[in-house]
């Protein structure tokens, strides 16, 4: 009896354990409704014209809740540092955007298997990086080392004139006559201006006029490669103050990134101004408008942008300086994170992220994974 009783409270246990086990076993059973939060940053998550979300981690999010058979709601987040806290806050059972994984990320939360390789870049102005055309030469016209050689010019055209105006000015037809004394003072300076430049209209007359005139050929020929040497000087002098090629060059410089990314934080760390902006497009906005001069943000993001939207008007500077990758984001030790994984690697295997990955970026561009 006493061992019917023993086994039966056993069997009760086991019973009262295997439900209780269920009741804490993956709680999202399929069908079960999951609320994902995201943060419209194009073409990972864009708006589209009818209001609703679009673009390639929403594709791909699509393509993984119909292969696990959950239904989902999306909860739009204004940045990385609320998606973060939507998650940490169990507000969002997951989030997909653009969102790096970092290892201190990692001690808070689980990712995904890597969902797309990305990485921060520095992206610039078209024209600050070639500074070609008109803005350019106005510009580098306006450099001190330019301006103090036209003061120059300006001195050694005048130096000569009472000179060669005094010893030629009584000589018939020469380099200094007029019919008045500021014609013939007009002539000097025409003379003067012409020889600097290496182009004399005419030698004087007189032994002490030749004498001057062959020392200021001279001082003409030594003027001209003064000056060439100047202006190449200061154009490379220019090119180097602009050219931005890598994190070091954004020193002193005002750098938009968005806020709580993996670019603010590298800024930070570098002590460099940096603007941080909701909307990448706002980031976007202040580099055209010349309120930031770089902006440093995630290269996928940035190439899409330099050929669609801001093709011509913008660049990409220097490669990848730091690689990293983006994933899929739970709360630590979430149930629903390996079978995302797996679904995430049968979209792979099947080709349908290979679709997706055509679809939105350039199919010549190398596969991202
Ligand atoms: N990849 C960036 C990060 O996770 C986010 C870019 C953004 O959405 O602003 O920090």
């Amino acid at each position: 009896m006493t061992k019917f009783i023993r086994l039966s409270v056993l069997f009760l246990i086991a019973i009262g354990w295997s439900g209780f086990a269920q009741a804490q076993a993956p709680a999202r059973a399929q069908g079960q409704r999951l609320t994902v939060a995201t943060r419209v940053i194009a073409p990972f998550v864009t708006r589209e014209a009818d209001g609703s979300l679009g673009g390639f981690s929403i594709e791909l999010w699509r393509v993984l809740a119909r292969d696990l058979n959950v239904n989902f709601d999306f909860i739009e987040k204004p940045n990385v540092t609320e998606l973060l806290n939507a998650v940490a806050s169990n507000q969002a059972d997951l989030a997909i955007a653009a969102i790096s994984v970092t290892a201190d990320r990692e001690k808070s939360f689980d990712f995904s298997q890597p969902m797309f390789d990305a990485g921060l870049q520095i992206m610039t102005t078209a024209e600050r990086a070639q500074q070609g055309g008109l803005a350019g030469f106005i510009n580098m016209i306006k450099s001190p080392a330019l301006l103090e050689i036209f003061g120059i010019l300006i001195a050694l055209i005048l130096l000569p004139v009472p000179f060669i105006w005094w010893i030629e000015r009584r000589q018939e037809n020469s380099i200094a006559s007029g019919k008045t004394a500021v014609g013939g003072l007009f002539n000097s300076v025409w003379w003067s201006a012409s020889t600097l430049g290496a182009q004399a209209p005419g030698m004087p007359i007189s032994p002490l006029g030749k004498f001057l005139a062959v020392v200021w050929m001279f001082v003409g020929v030594l003027f001209v490669s003064y000056f060439t040497a100047t202006v190449t000087a200061a154009i490379t002098v220019k090119q180097l103050e602009q050219s931005i090629t890598g994190p070091q060059d954004l020193v002193g410089k005002k750098v938009a990134t968005t806020i709580g990314s993996t670019g603010a934080a590298y800024l930070r760390q570098l002590n460099i101004d940096a603007l941080e902006v909701a909307q990448i497009e706002q980031a976007y906005a202040a580099l055209l408008d010349g309120q930031a001069q770089a902006i440093v943000g995630d290269a996928p993001v940035l190439l899409y942008y330099a050929s669609h939207g801001g093709k011509g008007k913008v660049q990409t500077a220097g490669a990848i300086f730091r690689p990293e990758n983006y994933g899929i984001l739970f709360s630590s030790g979430s149930d629903l994170r390996k079978r995302v994984n797996e679904s995430l690697l049968r979209a792979k295997e099947s080709g349908e992220y290979r679709g997706l990955y055509r679809k939105w970026f350039a199919p010549e561009t190398s596969d991202a994974n």
